[in-house]
């Protein structure tokens, strides 16, 4: 269960939102979703949908799931 969120960068600001899955940074909005008792960011339903069947499963929550190039 989890929530979409705006996010409202300025040009300035730093903090760059990465998707918990697939590690591409979100630009605009965020699909927020508490997966373990840990607040996770995904790109998209699909992310979240993969990371929760998929990776937690495999590599456990804690993992960063992002792909190596
Ligand atoms: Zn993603």
């Amino acid at each position: 269960m989890g929530y979409w969120e705006d996010l409202e960068l300025a040009w300035w600001d730093t903090n760059v939102v990465n998707c918990s899955f697939c590690g591409q940074m979100i630009p605009k909005r965020r699909w927020v979703s508490e997966v373990e008792g840990e607040v996770r960011s995904f790109c998209s339903l699909d992310c979240e949908e993969l990371y929760v069947n998929y990776w937690v499963p495999k590599h456990g929550h804690g993992v960063p799931a992002r792909k190596v190039d």
